[in-house]
């Protein structure tokens, strides 16, 4: 490999909008076989819209938003900016109820990665320090903090099957509702799966998000092979038991859960429009996170190599 060619090829990258860490990385690039694909951002826009609150009996849908919207405007998943965004409340306003929305309402907050997100909502009738304490997340993650969710667990169960992200908000002890979600793939995105196959590559869908909603997302976009429902410290193992079937996996992410898998796959290329951990853990930045890049990388890395040898 002579330096020169690999660096034309590490600047025709960059005028693609394919930014490459160092001209050793074509080799990396040309030997992948697997390319697994993160669905949240990478696959799918990463902007989750909100398309339904379920209230439990008792409950209003009104209240489900704002409570949940009080602790998501302090996250930052897409999941939390379209709950945020989608309350009508503004900053300061207080409900029928008495609690006030507003950035600095919710407080010992914490949000637990792949699993979901909690603090403590002011009321009207709270002193400082004082509130009431809202989940929002994966019902599993709730059950584990003694809340019981079979009151709304049908409903939101049907959700899911049908396709959708959904995460159920608690407080007090009891589920009090959920929140029904749907993050559209990018037009782009069913041409690159073509594109990548074409190549040679076998396309995986990864993600924490549930069954329902990554097989829509595949069945959509052209892939079979799915892997749902797991957790960000997890992405990694997924990528390792891939590699020790033999295969040379390429990773595609944008999330600050995907870092620690780009990190370990034979090849990382991150989304350009994604986080900075995901960028700094890529060996390869697709500047316009238009999916097909990856398959445009692969193609420039093939052509470089041929041109050397
Ligand atoms: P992905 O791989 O699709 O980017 P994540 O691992 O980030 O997914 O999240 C997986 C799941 O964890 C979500 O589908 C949701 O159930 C839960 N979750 C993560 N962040 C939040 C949040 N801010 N609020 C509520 N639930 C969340
Ligand atoms: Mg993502």
């Amino acid at each position: 490999a002579t330096p020169t060619a690999l660096l034309v090829g590490t600047g025709r990258g960059a005028q693609l909008g394919i930014l490459i860490k160092g001209p050793e990385i074509l080799e990396q690039t040309r030997a992948v076989d697997t390319v697994v694909l993160d669905k949240t951002g990478t696959v799918t826009q990463g902007r989750m819209a909100l398309v339904d609150v379920l209230a439990a009996p008792g409950e209003s849908p009104d209240e489900v938003l704002r409570y949940a919207a009080a602790v998501e405007q302090l996250a930052e998943h897409p999941i939390a900016q379209a709950i945020a965004s989608a309350s009508t409340s503004r900053d300061g306003d207080t409900g029928a109820d008495g609690v006030v929305i507003g950035s600095d309402q919710a407080h010992d907050f914490q949000a637990e990665p792949g699993r979901g997100v909690v603090g403590v909502v002011r009321t009207a009738h709270s002193g400082v320090g004082l509130g009431r304490r809202v989940l929002v997340g994966r019902p599993t993650w709730l059950r584990e903090q003694g809340i019981d969710t079979s009151g709304l667990q049908d409903r939101f169960d049907a959700a899911e099957a049908d396709g959708a992200t959904a995460v159920m908000a608690a407080w007090d002890g009891s589920v009090r509702g959920a929140l029904v979600l749907r993050d559209p793939v990018k037009e782009t995105s069913r041409q690159a799966v073509d594109e990548l196959r074409a190549l040679g590559l076998r396309p995986v869908l990864l993600t924490g998000d549930n069954p329902g909603a990554a097989q829509a997302a595949a069945r959509e976009v052209g892939i079979t092979e799915v892997v749902a429902q797991v957790l960000p410290a997890d992405k990694v193992a997924v990528v390792a038991r891939l590699q020790a079937s033999g295969a040379r996996v390429a990773m595609v992410g944008d999330g600050v859960n995907d870092a620690a898998a780009l990190a370990s796959a034979d090849l990382g290329l991150a989304m350009g429009t994604g986080t900075d951990v995901a960028i700094e853990a890529a060996d390869l930045t697709l500047v316009r996170g238009d999916l097909r890049s990856a398959a445009q990388a692969i193609r420039l890395s093939r052509r470089t190599l041929a041109v050397i040898r």
